[in-house]
């Protein structure tokens, strides 16, 4: 049954076990190898374990594999495990909703992995992020995404599944998290990020992909008076309740952060009539809200300046410096014109 499966080191096929899986691996090795031939970058493999899942062997690995180990076909399932130093499990809870992501270190991984094997079993899918330390110093991740067959009568459970090289991507979410998307206090993406939404917008109005956007700059006033009578600790709690409203304020097209301080932005899409509507609505939601610190009410309001892209297309001039300097201009024209105020053009 072997014989046309040019490298066969599983255990299976060997006899012992049922004409049905022997059948069914047959037709999966074939495929596989066929997948493996077109050099895909993708890295097929069939796993299997029998009864309680202590023992994991492959039946079958592509080529790739091998190479990125270093090391032969029947070294494969002892060599992949020492090379696992981080292992995260996706479970789609709901597919509609969130995913949830479980980091698994290589201390954990050395423990009994049987009951995992059952929850896969029972679940019949599994999705997998491994960080692996290959030989020589490199570090790479492999997405691990798997069918599970289940074979009763064998006591065999096979995952036929592919490995695919995500390294870029996780690199860039761990980068993500190391820089801080997030403000820690108000747990509002932070000043760059700003940036970076405003670069990619300004770039596809360059395009014609959009027609225009509104950048706003928003400023607590008096927000020293806050600290100076409640204390540093009320003031931050103010600047919590205040992104609370805020998120409760934007669309889900919208963007607010802090930029620093007592200061945040905001990115609406959209032309200058909608920024201002979205300006007037924060304005006025935070004016009606209650800040309370120890049961004292804090009195909280805000100056707003913003610009729509299309009023700088006229000068010619779109760029995140313009945008925030405009912004900030107009903030001090609503600061002086006596606060609490949204100012969305310059002075005649
Ligand atoms: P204006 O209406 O002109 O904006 O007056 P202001 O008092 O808000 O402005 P000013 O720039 O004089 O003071 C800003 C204050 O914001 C001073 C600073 O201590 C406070 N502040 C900045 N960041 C934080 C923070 O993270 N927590 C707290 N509690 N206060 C902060
Ligand atoms: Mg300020
Ligand atoms: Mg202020």
């Amino acid at each position: 049954m072997t014989d046309h499966l040019v490298e066969y080191g599983g255990k299976i096929l060997n006899g012992g076990f049922s004409a049905k899986l022997c059948r069914r691996l047959t037709e999966c090795i074939t495929a596989l190898e066929a997948l493996d031939k077109i050099s895909s970058p993708i890295i097929p493999y069939i796993a299997a374990w029998c009864g309680d899942g202590k023992i994991i062997w492959y039946e079958y690995v592509g080529k790739r594999f091998l190479t990125l180990l270093n090391c032969q076909r029947s070294e494969i399932a002892e060599v992949f495990q020492q090379s696992i130093v981080d292992r995260r499990l996706y479970r789609y809870a709901d597919r509609e909703t969130k995913v949830e992501e479980e980091i698994v270190t290589r201390a954990e991984l050395r423990g009994d992995q049987s009951d995992l094997r059952e929850k896969v079993k029972r679940e019949g899918v599994v999705e997998f992020i491994y960080q692996l330390a290959l030989p020589g110093e490199k570090t790479i991740w492999l997405k691990d995404q798997a069918m599970i067959e289940v074979f009763a009568d064998d006591e065999i459970c096979l995952s036929i599944g592919c490995l695919t090289e995500v390294t870029k991507e996780m690199e860039q979410k761990d980068l993500l998290e190391k820089i801080g998307y997030f403000d820690e206090l108000t747990k509002l993406p932070k000043r760059a990020i700003m940036q970076r939404i405003i670069e990619i917008n300004i770039g596809n109005l360059h395009r014609g992909h959009i027609n225009d956007f509104v950048f706003m700059m928003l400023d607590l006033d008096h927000f020293k008076t806050v600290n100076d009578t409640h204390g540093h600790q009320a003031g931050d709690q103010v600047l919590v309740s205040l992104a609370e409203v805020m998120r409760s304020i934007k669309r889900q097209e919208d963007e607010i952060g802090r930029y620093g301080g007592e200061e945040f932005y905001g990115f609406s899409s959209g032309d200058l009539k909608n920024g201002l509507q979205f300006a007037e609505r924060l304005r006025l939601a935070v004016e009606a809200t209650d800040f309370v610190y120890n049961q004292q009410r804090i009195p909280v309001t805000v100056s707003i300046g913003l610009v729509a892209a299309s009023q700088l297309v006229r000068i010619g001039k779109i760029t995140v410096e313009e945008l925030i300097r405009v912004a900030d201009q107009r903030l001090y024209v609503a600061k002086q014109g006596g606060r609490n105020r949204v100012v969305g053009e310059d002075p005649q």
